[in-house]
């Protein structure tokens, strides 16, 4: 496309929130902008960058004009151990109010920084969950846009619901339908995101509303989507939003090559070229991957109902099991006192900590994806055109669940029926059973009719997603129209 503004002018600001599920589909974005020209500057803490580093270095190898502008991260001050600059290393949930409060401190060193920049930030285009970046842009008069990190639907199912409030009129585990939807939405709310079904121990109401209200103010939405996936509820989305609503996605898709795969958003825990060998060695799609995302944290029982489900379902399986957090030792002894590892290492192979996600989900011999439903990951496994075990935990993960089950027709729940909110975890023993577990995942791997048309239409899913980054495609095209949009905003503020 021919801008009629110069993109080497621009300077796009990036502002991730620090948890990968947010910062990983942010640096993949501004990438993309630096791609097409524009001058980029992503401000990131010390140890955010340690984890960008090599991935931004090779974009700058290769001419873009990007960079990590490094600020520090108060976690100490606000009683945080050292080290924990993501939301996924604390220690403990019980620290997830001091790391938000930690968050609150970036505002007057990221202000400064934001003020001496040059060239001057044509918009800051920032996670909305940092909504004290709305002040900061007013005082600088610098156009916001937020990065959402979910689906159109998801927001939106989120907004009919805090306006109409139709969920405050049942018992909270008593389903309701999601008034005016195309299609017939059932949810209860204890499925619902902390905005509607908060924690009873950690109470952020003050902080979602913050978020919900800075989420109006702000001058649009970038979405880590394709407006083919959910078409009926992007165009909803962008009704509600005054047009502005920029499906740029899938993000994991554009220019990473195998080297940014296999190091995405964290460096690998295990070799994985001896990951790819033992995945070389199985049949086409024979495999399930099981991962639960960066920050959900099973209690020692739920792991143990998902260990012993998979292999129930005599599939082969890859399981990704954390290492962070004080519970993860509990599993590790069981894992080994129960034998597990040993036992399945025919057909199971087990990484500990951070998993190449993206490059084992593209392997030929993976043939289904067992998530917990984040919107990165389910997106991810859209694009590997796999059908999916869903396992909602928190968030707006159950709504993610619907899309994908009941909208999409590509996936099969285990049977989740309630939100655990980050930290709670031990207080739900037994909510997903090995029973549910393996019913899922053998219906997905089935070769039957019924598995054949999932598995047909998820590599049909696939192929779409692939079309709309391509040259052409919609969400090609959308990142285009977004700086055209942007450039006259900030040259009408520099006069
Ligand atoms: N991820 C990964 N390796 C892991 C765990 C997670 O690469 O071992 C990536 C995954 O590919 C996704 C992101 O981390 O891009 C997790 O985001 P998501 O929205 O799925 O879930 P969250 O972690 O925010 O709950």
């Amino acid at each position: 496309m021919a801008f009629q503004i110069q993109p080497e002018l621009l300077n796009f600001v990036f502002i991730p929130f620090m948890a990968p599920g947010h910062s990983i589909p942010m640096i993949d974005l501004a990438k993309l902008f630096a791609e097409r020209g524009v001058n980029v500057t992503i401000i990131v803490t010390p140890l955010n960058a340690a984890r960008f580093n090599s991935v931004i270095n090779r974009a700058v190898e290769s001419g873009q004009s990007i960079r990590l502008l490094q600020v520090k991260f108060p976690g100490e001050e606000a009683g945080l151990p050292p080290g924990c600059e993501s939301a996924e290393t604390l220690p403990s949930y019980e620290l997830i109010p001091n790391f938000f409060t930690a968050v609150k401190m970036l505002q007057q060193p990221i202000e400064e920084e934001l003020r001496n920049l040059i060239p001057l930030p044509s918009c800051v285009i920032c996670d909305k969950h940092i909504p004290w970046t709305a002040q900061t842009c007013k005082n600088l008069r610098i156009p916001r846009i937020i990065f959402d990190g979910m689906s159109c639907f998801a927001p939106l199912v989120t907004h009919v619901l805090y306006v109409s409030k139709v969920h405050e009129t049942v018992p909270p585990n008593e389903p309701f339908v999601v008034p005016d939807f195309p299609d017939e939405i059932e949810l209860t709310r204890f499925q619902l995101p902390g905005l509607l079904n908060p924690s009873p121990r950690i109470n952020f109401y003050d902080f979602r509303e913050q978020v919900k209200k800075t989420e109006e103010e702000a001058y649009g939405v970038v979405v880590n989507s394709f407006e083919e996936l959910e078409k009926d509820y992007f165009e909803m989305f962008r009704k509600l939003k005054g047009g502005k609503v920029w499906c740029v996605g899938p993000l994991s898709l554009y220019g990473n090559d195998d080297l940014d795969r296999a190091g995405r958003g964290n460096k690998a825990s295990i070799d994985t070229d001896r990951c790819m060998k033992w995945l070389d060695d199985m049949k086409p799609e024979s495999v399930i991957y099981a991962c639960l995302g960066s920050l959900s944290r099973l209690s020692r029982s739920q792991f143990v109902e998902l260990a012993l489900g998979l292999e129930a379902s005599k599939h082969s399986f890859v399981l990704v099991v954390k290492t962070e957090g004080e519970k993860s030792l509990e599993i590790e002894k069981w894992i080994l006192d129960n034998g597990f590892e040993e036992r399945t290492k025919d057909r199971g192979f087990l990484i500990r900590g951070w998993s190449p996600q993206v490059l084992i989900l593209s392997h030929f011999a993976v043939g289904g994806f067992l998530t917990h439903c984040g919107w990165n990951s389910t997106l991810e496994g859209i694009c590997a055109g796999l059908p999916m075990v869903m396992w909602p935990m928190f968030g707006e993960q159950f709504l993610n669940e619907k899309l994908v089950v009941q909208i999409l027709g590509t996936g099969v729940g285990v049977g989740a029926k309630s939100t655990v909110h980050l930290g709670d975890e031990e207080m739900d023993e037994m909510r997903v059973t090995r029973k549910g577990i393996t019913k899922a995942v053998v219906a997905v791997m089935d070769r039957g009719t019924e598995g054949c048309e999932r598995r047909r239409k998820a590599k049909e899913l696939g192929e779409m997603a692939k079309r709309a980054v391509q040259v052409g495609g919609s969400s090609c095209k959308n990142v285009d129209q977004l700086i055209q949009e942007v450039a006259p905003l900030s040259v009408a503020r520099d006069v």
